[in-house]
């Protein structure tokens, strides 16, 4: 059969290039095609064109929620051409029976079992219509379910398939290690997707896969650290100073980038694994930091991985001790804060940015969207503080979505984006730019943090335009 694979964009964004690192998602579903079919995909983002007179067979388009109108239109119009359209992503497993109006099935979950199954059962004329993968409850899903109860191992894997896209479109490649979150944060998806339990993928199917990439690559794992603040299993930390031996020794040593919790630092194994992952190339680790006030910590859920063991125990000083620590090592921060708690004031986004100029991280200020399939979309739905007359569309950052007690949602939005803008201009680029590499002096570390800044610049004075 010929599969098109699709990573849809709106068609403001198409050719806006803000985004600096290569798709996972596309690149790995078109690895784990059996070779019996013809696979191609269609990047949006970068301007590839929708061929709706194309001779494909079978149509997967990637639903994340601030695409899913752009999705279901490229979906509606290939179903109407007769294709058979499949649905998949993060935004499927909160509305199934949503995204099923516009698709011939729709897969819940991982991939990496259900899609060799779903090209069988379309070559089979027997497609149902959930593919479900892991403990999803099923009760409520209207139709015929295919269910896969066990999560997929993450051991050999197919390499992603980036030989599909213009190698020069993204300026870093992506690669993942592990999948799972034991943290629970109350605004994220990802421990409802993926579970508690951390998956890893084998280290010589990494390290050989990584051997393939350009000099510049991110891993998208929801953690590079691990958590050794949440699982007290060496075996855990184990992973990740094999893994990181092994990057260190590889020629040429490539700078890397990715998620990571700053607490891992206060640990025995923690500080080793943070001081290997710097040797093997870390340069930046995107930190979610969540909030400087402790009602913050606690409504967020995320002080459990800030190493706090209570949100009533969360210190400012500590986290500012915490961020020294990575920067002495040459790792650039970049702090991710999500300003909205209902403690929050106005004032918190200048004392925010406040803190970061003061830290010298780069500031990530954004205001919550509370994402379906999280813990705090599903209680501010039943309190009527969804505004759920905005389509998915404003789930972009670009929009407020939810009533906030005392804020008012322009207000909120235009105190987010004036914080963005100081927090963005060249004179602190340049300044967090020097800071890092006064830390650790390299040519390629400083290209790495001016162009990675100026990307999300770009990025966020392009979500703001688009708002306005
Ligand atoms: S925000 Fe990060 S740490 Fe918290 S649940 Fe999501 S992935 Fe895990």
């Amino acid at each position: 059969m010929k599969i098109t694979i699709i990573f849809p964009a709106r068609k403001v964004e198409v050719g806006k290039a803000t985004m600096p690192v290569m798709p996972l998602a596309p690149t790995l579903l078109a690895a784990l095609t059996p070779q019996e079919h013809e696979v191609s995909l269609v990047d949006m983002v970068y301007g590839d064109q929708v061929d709706y007179a194309s001779d494909c067979d079978v149509v997967a388009i990637t639903v994340r929620t601030p695409l899913a109108m752009t999705a279901y239109e490229i979906a509606d119009n290939f179903s109407a051409q007769g294709k058979t359209v499949i649905l998949g992503g993060p935004h499927i497993f909160a509305f199934p029976h949503e995204s099923k109006q516009h698709a011939a099935a729709v897969a819940i979950g991982e991939a990496e079992d259900l899609w060799p199954i779903i090209l069988k059962h379309v070559q089979a004329g027997s497609l149902r219509d959930y593919y479900v993968c892991g403990p999803y409850k099923t009760d409520s899903l209207n139709g015929s379910i295919y269910p896969q109860r066990q999560r997929p191992s993450l051991a050999n894997l197919p390499m992603m398939r980036r030989d599909l896209l213009p190698r020069d479109r993204y300026r870093m490649d992506s690669i993942f290690t592990t999948r799972g979150c034991p943290n629970f944060c109350r605004f994220c998806p990802v421990t409802p997707i993926f579970g508690p339990q951390i998956r890893h993928r084998p280290i010589d199917e990494v390290v050989a896969e990584i051997n393939t990439l350009r000099e510049n690559y991110f891993n998208v794992d929801d953690s590079v650290f691990g958590h050794p603040q949440i699982v007290d299993r060496p075996e855990e930390n184990q992973y990740y100073l094999d893994l990181y031996k092994e990057l260190a020794a590889l020629r040429p040593k490539r700078l890397w980038s990715g998620a990571g919790g700053l607490s891992a630092i206060n640990y025995t194994d923690g500080r080793k694994i943070v001081e290997l992952a710097a040797e093997s190339g870390l340069c930046a680790i995107a930190a979610g930091l969540e909030s400087i006030s402790g009602a913050g910590q606690k409504q967020s859920g995320a002080w459990r991985k800030l190493h706090f063991t209570s949100s009533d125990t969360f210190e400012i000083d500590k986290m500012k001790e915490n961020i020294r620590i990575f920067q002495d090592l040459g790792i650039e921060i970049m702090g991710f804060f999500v300003i909205g708690w209902d403690e929050d004031t106005p004032d918190t986004y200048r004392r925010t940015l406040d803190f970061c100029n003061e830290m010298k991280i780069i500031p990530i200020i954004l205001t919550l969207t509370p994402m379906p399939g999280s813990p705090i979309y599903d209680e501010y739905l039943e309190q009527g503080r969804i505004f759920t007359e905005l389509s998915w569309d404003h789930y972009g950052g670009n929009s407020v979505v939810f009533k906030h007690p005392t804020m008012d949602p322009e207000k909120m939005h235009k105190l987010n984006f004036q914080v963005l803008r100081k927090g963005f201009g060249m004179g602190r680029i340049l300044s967090r730019t020097l800071h890092t590499v006064r830390h650790r002096p390299s040519f390629s570390i400083a290209m790495n943090s001016f162009f990675t800044q100026l990307a999300l610049m770009k990025g966020f004075l392009f979500l703001y335009e688009q708002s306005s």
